[in-house]
Formats: C-alpha cells, structure tokens, sequence
C-alpha cells in the first residue's frame, strides 16, 4: 500500500508535466522581458447598438513575440496575472486606452465613442489601481464616462475590502464598471443589486447555443429581464450570424459584440463610422 501511494506520488515528475512544466516556465521568462521590450498592442473590437451604430469598442491585449510568434491572451493573462506582471500591462494598457479615447474626442464624428478595458482580478485589488486609472484618465484629458472597466464576477464578489473601496472610488470617478462573462458563475443574483455596476456582458457561451437549445435561450431571456430591471446595460458577446442579432433583438438587447459585426482589429483597421 504504502509502495503504491509512493508510486503515486512520484507521478508528479511524469515527462508530460515536466514538459508542461518547462513550457510555463519559458513562457514566463519571455512574459517578464515582453514588458520592458513593449511586445504588446491592443486590437480593437465593436460593439453595436440595435440600429448597427457602433457605439464603443472594446480593447483585448494580443502579444507578440519575437521567439515565440503570437501568443494568445487565454495563454499569456492567467500567467501574467500568478506573476503580478498583470500590474505594469494592465497600467499600460490603461494608459493606451485612455490615449485612444483622447484621439476619438478630437472627432465630433468618434467622440461618443466608449471603450471598454479588460481588468483581472490581481490588478484591480492593486492598491495603486484607482490612483492609476485616474491619472491615465487626466493625463490623456478624456471624459471618465468614455471609460468601461470590465471584470468578471470572482471580482465583485470578492469580500476584500480593497476591491469594494475601488468599485466605489471609480464609480465616484465616473468611470463605469461592466459585469464581463455574465451568466458562467455560480454565484447568487443577490449580490447584483448592491453593486456599482453600469453594464452586464451575457457571456458568449450563451449566445452561441441559444437557437439549438431552448434551455439556453431561456438563460438569455432572463439575463436581459434582469439587466432591464436593474437598469444596467446589456451587451451580447460573441454574435457570429444574423439569427443570433435577430433573436436576442428580439428579446431586446441592447448592445452587440460579435465576429458578426467585426474582429478584433488594429486600432487603424477598426470602422467605426458607417
Ligand atoms: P473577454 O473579455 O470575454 O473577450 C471576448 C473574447 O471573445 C475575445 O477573445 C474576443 O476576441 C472573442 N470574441 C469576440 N467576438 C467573438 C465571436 O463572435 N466569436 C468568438 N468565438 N469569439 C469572439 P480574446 O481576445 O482571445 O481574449 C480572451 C480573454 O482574455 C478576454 O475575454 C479577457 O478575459 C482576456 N483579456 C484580453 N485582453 C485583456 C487585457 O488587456 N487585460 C486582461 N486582464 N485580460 C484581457
Ligand atoms: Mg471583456
Ligand atoms: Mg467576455
Ligand atoms: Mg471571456
């Protein structure tokens, strides 16, 4: 028994894990010098309001690499985020952020525009987090209203008292706050109604299987009941065909992102005047 448990045991030294092993490690060495070396740019992605206006665009962080080609956000984030690299990318995306909003604001044609801004859960209880986004937002001149900070619901459920303080400081900011992947959690609906939130994006699982299963239609249905009730705007992700744009109009969403409408594209690639 004993010799079996043992046996068990050396099983974390498996060559497949060791090679897992040696592949994270790489990935880090190579994420700790991307930072200093500015391998990162953002694309830039649409979000559409029901008559197809664009109205805003979200910001998603693509990293390229010299040696390692380009590496995606599902692959490089949740390591940036375990090494605390998620601090000086997050800041400068950020300030990239706000620079962008800064040129839109030059055009009566883009200055309405919104951007929404990916931040994970290490950065926003950063002590620094809320200081950083409103000198980004000073030193760039731009309206706070412009900015969307989204986050996931692990977030804003987080007892820390750091992340509530900094939900309401940027709230008082005027910076809007946007629930991103809504509907995947596991958490109580509650919670939803004591938060400074302006936004909910139904996660796009959802949105992908709602015409073939009732059942998650049915989700769909309700998430935007719920957002109309609390007054929160809705954004549909992942919209890939017309059917989708049609029913979830239908069942009256307000705001579309979707391959439908555009991909994530260089700032200079992005339409954004029809
Ligand atoms: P997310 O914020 O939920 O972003 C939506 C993801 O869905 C993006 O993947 C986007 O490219 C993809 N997408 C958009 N429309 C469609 C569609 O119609 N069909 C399909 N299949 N996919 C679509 P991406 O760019 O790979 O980003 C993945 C995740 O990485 C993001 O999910 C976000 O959680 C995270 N992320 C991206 N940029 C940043 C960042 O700057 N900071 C942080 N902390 N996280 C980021
Ligand atoms: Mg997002
Ligand atoms: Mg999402
Ligand atoms: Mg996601």
């Amino acid at each position: 028994r004993a010799k079996r448990a043992g046996r068990d045991c050396v099983r974390v030294f498996e060559p497949s894990m060791k090679a897992e092993h040696d592949e994270r490690a790489r990935l880090l060495t190579a994420l700790r010098s991307a930072v200093p070396a500015q391998e990162f740019r953002l694309h830039y992605q649409p979000q559409v309001d029901r008559t197809g206006r664009v109205v805003g665009a979200e910001a998603l962080l693509r990293w390229e690499s010299p040696e390692l080609g380009m590496i995606e956000p599902s692959r490089f984030i949740p390591l940036a985020e375990e090494s605390g690299l998620i601090v000086p990318i997050g800041r400068a995306v950020i300030r990239d952020a706000c620079a962008v909003l800064a040129w839109w604001s030059q055009d009566p044609a883009t200055k309405h525009l919104t951007l929404s801004v990916n931040v994970s859960p290490h950065q926003f209880q950063h002590p620094s987090f809320v200081e950083d986004v409103r000198l980004a937002l000073q030193t760039a001149g731009v309206s706070p209203s412009l900015l969307k900070l989204e986050v996931t619901e692990n977030v804003v459920i987080s007892d820390m008292p750091s992340v509530q303080a900094h939900m309401q400081a940027l709230r008082e900011l005027g910076v809007r706050l946007s629930l991103d992947d809504f509907g995947i959690g596991y958490s109580s609906l509650s919670y939803l109604k004591h938060l400074p939130l302006s936004q909910l994006k139904i996660d796009q699982v959802f949105v992908r299987n709602m015409l073939s299963d009732p059942r998650e239609a049915a989700v769909v249905r309700t998430v935007i009941a719920l957002a109309r009730d609390l007054a929160l705007e809705l954004v549909a992700e992942g919209v890939e065909t017309p059917e989708q744009r049609e029913m979830l109009s239908d069942l009256g969403c307000g705001l579309y992102q979707g391959y439908l409408f555009g991909r994530p594209v260089p700032l200079e690639s992005l339409c954004v005047v029809q």
